[in-house]
């Protein structure tokens, strides 16, 4: 059994910082079962929410589902075709600041996808 945890934020986290998979609700939510760790599906909504909203992890969109990860300053991910499988992707950000002195424009936050096979996948093709 696991021992008692000072809250549900900081065990959210702690599995945020243990995998390097972008993670949905349900997948976070079954992580958290699997440790005995008994969290409703809506807490861990709530919490994700309000992680994202101080910058303690970040979230993307993909197919209609919300993805969550670590990183707080990359958006950048990788999809496999073969299996779905979303990795987060560390690339340079410098260009933004070039983008907006170079056109004017308020660069909020920016989105980059890779698609392509993963390592997995590419060892069995
Ligand atoms: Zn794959």
């Amino acid at each position: 059994m696991m021992q008692r945890w000072t809250s549900q934020l900081s065990l959210i986290l702690e599995i945020m910082y243990e995998t390097e998979h972008f993670l949905s609700a349900e997948q976070l939510h079954d992580i958290i079962k699997d440790k005995d760790a008994d969290v409703g599906i809506a807490t861990v909504y709530r919490n994700l929410k309000k992680m994202v909203g101080q910058g303690l992890i970040s979230e993307v969109d993909w197919n209609n589902v919300k993805y969550y990860t670590k990183h707080p300053f990359s958006n950048a991910f990788f999809v496999c075709e073969r299996c779905g499988k979303m990795l987060r992707v560390d690339v340079p950000i410098a260009d933004q600041n070039y983008l907006s002195d170079e056109t004017g424009m308020k660069i909020n936050r920016w989105k980059m996808r890779f698609e392509g096979i993963c390592k997995e996948c590419e060892k069995c093709i």
